[in-house]
């Protein structure tokens, strides 16, 4: 389960923790999403991992034993808000609005 909350001095942030070291991926383009898609049928669905690209891939492959299918993080977002229908222009205000410091 790498999707977690990380409290802070400004409030609760979600992160992605690398599967394979534990550690915070901060950057997108430090990460990516793989999964094992060698069973592929429609509608199919697949365990998810999360991992530092340069440092914990290729280490995260071996202990499955395989190259796994992969995608940069920076493309998980927009994949996402996609399948979840997301309407950026209403979800940036209610960001925008529940991320003001209250008082
Ligand atoms: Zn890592």
């Amino acid at each position: 389960m790498a999707l977690r909350i990380r409290l802070t001095d400004q409030g609760a942030a979600p992160v992605i923790i690398c599967d394979f070291c534990g550690e915070q991926i901060e950057n997108s383009s430090d990460g990516n999403y793989e999964w094992n898609g060698e069973e592929y049928r429609n509608g199919m669905l697949h365990e998810v991992f999360f991992v530092h690209k340069e440092n914990c891939s290729r280490l995260h492959e071996r202990r499955h034993g395989k190259v796994l299918d992969s995608m940069e993080l920076d493309v998980l977002l927009p994949f996402m808000a996609a399948n979840l229908g997301v309407e950026w222009d209403r979800a940036l205000k209610h960001a925008a609005y529940v991320a003001e410091p209250i008082g």
